[in-house]
């Protein structure tokens, strides 16, 4: 039965008959054997084959090899007596099962920038950094629906087309049918849209489940061209009733806490790759972050602290105006040196659900900023009553009749509640140290392109 590496290295039995399935990375020949650097995906190591000139293909076959082409291995599982692995397989059996042209084929044994790679989102996944990358992002999801589920949260599929634009988080895709003239029908009799956040009707199951959480896609036609940004991206959103701000901080911090520890214990090897290569220091920070309290402080004291800095930012400082990503990263960076959780964001800058705060002036917003990306969460406790929020939405210039639905939560049985999106690629981001979103989702969509 065919193993995957991950599980011959870890388990080692050794003088057994294996069976492992991959595709080839390097082959070197001495005089009567080559070696042969298989990977079949499952984990960041190499299994070293050591294909014997008696096998009855190899010169035929066997010395064909080169890099990207697929076999299957039958042989023994040896101690390796050589650095840098513990075992080996000498091969009974080498089966080539596809070729990869040398002249044409793109991935070569030197490394490649990700710039390069990126034109190549079909063959990247093969090699050493963006495997890893891949690994750690599945074991991340993985961490996310634990925690939850852990926590007898329910998982709620939220639409992806959506009449609802919730806030107008960021410009949304238009869904329609083109007509023989090529121009939009409205299919659902109303213009419709890709979703910029499941927010909304999580809220609906919230108010009818307890805590919940959604874990999907969203979709952004903003023009926004930087590391951090996509089009296309996914997000998780936890919504829990009866849960102030202080509430939805604590989940959102354990949340973080819990996903990075879980990852680390599991994808050690991945991550020491990105400690070595991407971001010297990546597993201390990671630790450091599990370890610690994350900072907290107002909108309005932070503005305080970037005003006093002494720095000149691109952009100006100013009660009223939303951070700017140099600020957030200063303030995590620099000032708290730790994830910090910034609350009571002016309500001017803050969509319409948002409560508000005694003061009539800020609102119970919540974001969580962290050293390197910035922004990671943005949530806040929702306004419950009835009446602020009629008024906030008119104020808002918000279409009262589509939002019925919405206010009927605060018409019918009504409770405080709060939730977070919490952006999954810049966890991944944050995660594995990569310095472009472009590296972290498998097909990156960004405005002018989509490939694949
Ligand atoms: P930003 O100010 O960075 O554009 P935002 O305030 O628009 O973020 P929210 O609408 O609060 O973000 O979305 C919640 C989370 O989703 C963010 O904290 C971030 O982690 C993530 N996110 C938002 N926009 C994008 C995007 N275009 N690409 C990837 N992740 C995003
Ligand atoms: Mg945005």
């Amino acid at each position: 039965m065919k193993k995957r590496i991950r599980e011959l290295i870890k388990d080692k039995p050794v003088d057994k008959t294996v069976s492992i399935a991959g595709w080839i990375r390097t082959r070197r020949d001495t005089g009567e054997f080559s070696f042969l650097e298989v990977n079949d995906g499952s984990c960041l190591a190499n299994m070293q084959i050591i294909a014997n000139e008696d096998l009855e293909n190899y010169s035929r076959e066997i010395k064909q090899l080169t890099t990207g082409c697929s076999v299957i291995i039958r042989g023994q599982l040896k101690e390796s007596p050589a650095k840098g692995q513990e075992v080996e397989i000498h091969a009974d059996e080498v089966i080539v099962v596809g070729l990869a042209d040398p002249k044409t084929y793109p991935l070569q044994k030197k490394r490649h920038s990700f710039e390069f790679l990126r034109d190549l989102s079909h063959l990247r996944p093969r090699t050493n950094a963006l495997g890893a990358v891949s690994r750690v992002r599945s074991r991340l999801s993985y961490g996310v629906h634990q925690f939850f589920q852990e926590k007898g949260f329910f998982q709620v599929h939220t639409p992806i087309i959506t009449t609802s634009d919730c806030e107008g988080a960021g410009e949304m895709f238009q869904v329609t049918t083109p007509d023989q003239k090529g121009k939009g029908q409205h299919f659902f009799g109303q213009s419709a849209g890709l979703t910029v956040s499941g927010q909304l009707q999580a809220e609906v199951y919230a108010l009818s489940l307890g805590d919940v959480y959604t874990f999907g896609p969203t979709f952004r036609a903003e023009n926004s061209n930087t590391s951090r940004h996509l089009a296309e991206f996914w997000m998780i959103e936890p919504e829990m009733p009866f849960c102030d701000l202080r509430g939805n901080m604590q989940i959102a911090e354990d949340l973080l806490k819990y996903v990075l520890e879980d990852v680390v214990g599991n994808c050690i090897e991945d991550l020491n790759l990105f400690d070595k290569f991407i971001e010297k220091g990546l597993l201390s920070k990671l630790h450091g972050i599990v370890d610690k309290k994350f900072g907290h402080t107002t909108y309005t004291e932070a503005v305080e602290i970037l005003l006093k800095a002494g720095k000149k930012f691109e952009f100006p400082v100013e009660w009223g105006t939303d951070l700017q990503s140099e600020h957030e990263r200063y303030l995590t960076e620099v000032v708290f040196k730790c994830p910090l959780i910034v609350t009571d964001y002016p309500a001017a800058i803050k969509p319409f659900y948002m409560r508000m705060n005694d003061d009539g002036k800020t609102v119970a917003a919540m974001d969580i900023l962290v050293p390197g990306i910035g922004e990671i969460v943005g949530g806040s406790q929702r306004e419950e009553r009835f009446d602020v929020l009629k008024s906030r939405m008119l104020e808002a210039q918000i279409d009262i009749n589509e939002y019925d639905w919405y206010l009927d939560l605060r018409r019918y049985g009504t409770v405080p509640h709060s939730g977070f999106g919490l952006g999954f690629e810049r966890l991944v981001q944050f995660v594995t140290g990569m310095k472009n979103i472009r590296e972290v989702i498998p097909f990156p969509r960004t405005p002018g392109s989509a490939p694949c």
